[in-house]
């Protein structure tokens, strides 16, 4: 480039009538090129290096990744080719707007923080190490003893459903949401007790992966306690009377039978279907307020499922023929023996097979089997009756829930599967059901094998008392059977 311009200039001059010679031309031209680079260099020194060094300054400033190292205002040749007062403003201005960044994050912050502890959704956020990294004042959040907060959470059915959610979200899924309704921070009757229905969401490698939010319903949820409470203690009185009566009605079926015309023998026989099954519901109210008070106990023998049923089957044979239906009932006698509380066994079989009763027509069968693997027996409730939609079976198991369907057309309380679920969960087994609405249920439940849990039994002693759950006289039978 430099050689072109000089020759051009030097072919100029020439043309422009200066006469040389060509030893001057070629002096003239390289004189010319001289001048040419020098100027360059010159331009280079003077522009080029104090225009890098200020990229280089403003580059640093940015935050852009570079390996740049940032000129220091502070050296000799900055102030010495005047750039130093250029350079240090770079910095100074790039700091202040830093600190005044930080500040409006750190604004931000404290007026997200106090906007949050306004609402009145509990938020609590946990890392992938699931500790507690933000909760708002709303969270049901205590410090633990190691001095970190920690979630303050009963799960309806004793089970610490959060942390099977969270093992499973580890273990398979990216993203997940779940729904947990009437989740309580203590046990009724405490002080202070909220009971919150819970969305959380899990998102896989994210800072917060998972985030919890609150709802208090403890203004909807609580009357029903008490309420539940009331009753207890109403159906508490209760049961003595009942108990009278149903034994009266023994006494008069007993020794009257034989002059009683049909139509009185079918009177007397509706009579005792009747105190029966209140006398069930008085059992489920009982047991669903000491379950929730975590004062329900279980003494679990060796016993066989056959033996358990025939405590019941007179009773359930008289319901199924004062509603015309067929109850049939399959339980191989050689089955292994079981691990069971006999009277909460039979309740749970009572409950499942009136349910079948109730929600199934006229005519219509109830078959009840039973089997075996090598841990657990395995029963089975199917009815043929007005089944539900899956809507209805995910909260079948929860206290007080009752279909729309049945809310209208048949008596009950909503609280027979939720104790069902507790006693079978406490026995160290599972209970399930599948549905087809119009078609028909079949619930299905399982009991461990004595044999599986004789050792355990054993060693707690003929009380049971290694069984229950120190503090709070709550067994809790099924975290033992699996450890
Ligand atoms: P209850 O029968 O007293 O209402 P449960 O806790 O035993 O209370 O049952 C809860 C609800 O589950 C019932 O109200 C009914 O909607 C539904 N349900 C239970 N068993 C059956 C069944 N075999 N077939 C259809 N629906 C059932």
């Amino acid at each position: 480039m430099q050689i072109a311009l000089t020759l051009a200039i030097g072919g100029a001059l020439a043309f422009g009538g200066l006469k040389l010679t060509s030893t001057a031309f070629i002096i003239t031209t390289i004189a010319i090129l001289v001048a040419s680079i020098l100027g360059n260099i010159l331009l280079f020194t003077q522009l080029m290096i104090p225009l890098q060094n200020i990229s280089a300054a403003l580059t640093k400033v940015s935050g852009e990744p570079t390996d740049v190292i940032p000129p220091n205002p502070n050296g000799h040749n900055f102030e010495r080719n005047g750039l130093k007062p250029l350079l240090q403003l770079i910095y100074e201005t790039a700091s202040k707007s830093g600190e005044e960044t930080s500040k409006a994050a750190i604004q931000d912050a404290t007026f997200i923080d106090s906007a949050l502890d306004q609402s009145q959704a509990g938020i609590v956020m946990l890392n992938a190490q699931r500790e507690i990294i933000y909760h708002n004042k709303k969270a049901p959040v205590v410090k633990g003893i190691d001095g970190k907060p920690r979630l303050e959470l009963i799960f309806d059915d004793d089970k610490d459903d959060l942390k099977l959610w969270l093992a499973e979200c580890d273990e398979k899924l990216v993203h997940d949401e779940k729904l947990w309704l009437r989740v309580a921070n203590s046990i009724v009757g405490t002080e202070d007790r909220r009971v919150y229905d819970i969305n959380a969401s899990y998102q896989k490698g994210s800072k917060a992966e998972v985030v919890m939010v609150f709802f208090d319903r403890t203004e909807v949820y609580q009357p029903e306690d008490d309420e539940l409470d009331f009753i207890a203690f109403a159906a508490h009185e209760l049961r003595g009377p009942i108990t009278v009566i149903r034994g009266y009605l023994d006494v008069i079926d007993d020794e009257l039978k034989e002059v009683m015309d049909n139509e009185q023998k079918e009177l007397i026989k509706r009579l005792v279907v009747s105190a029966n099954r209140l006398s069930g519901y008085i059992a489920n109210i009982l047991n669903a307020s000491k379950y929730d008070r975590r004062h329900l106990k279980l003494h679990l023998v060796e016993d066989s499922l056959a033996n358990i049923y025939d405590s019941i089957n007179d009773d359930m044979q008289l319901r199924a023929a004062s509603q015309n239906r067929l109850l049939s009932v399959n339980i191989p006698p050689d089955l292994p023996t079981i691990a069971a509380d006999r009277s909460s066994l039979s309740e749970v079989l009572a409950n499942l097979i009136d349910n079948g009763l109730k929600y199934s027509f006229e005519g219509g069968s109830i078959n009840v089997t039973a089997s075996a693997d090598a841990n657990f027996v395995t029963v089975t409730v199917e009815d043929h009756g007005i089944g539900m939609p899956g809507s209805v079976v995910s909260n079948l198991f929860h206290k007080f829930y009752r279909s729309h369907r049945s809310r209208e057309t048949v008596a009950g309380t909503g609280i027979g599967l939720y104790i069902c679920k507790a006693f079978i969960e406490s026995h160290g087994g599972q209970i399930g059901v599948k549905s087809t609405e119009g078609q028909g249920s079949t619930f299905t439940f399982t009991v461990p094998i004595y044999a599986t849990v004789a050792d355990k039994l054993s060693s707690t002693g003929s009380s049971n008392v290694g069984l229950i759950k120190d503090g709070n006289n709550w067994i809790k039978n099924h975290t033992m059977y699996k450890g």
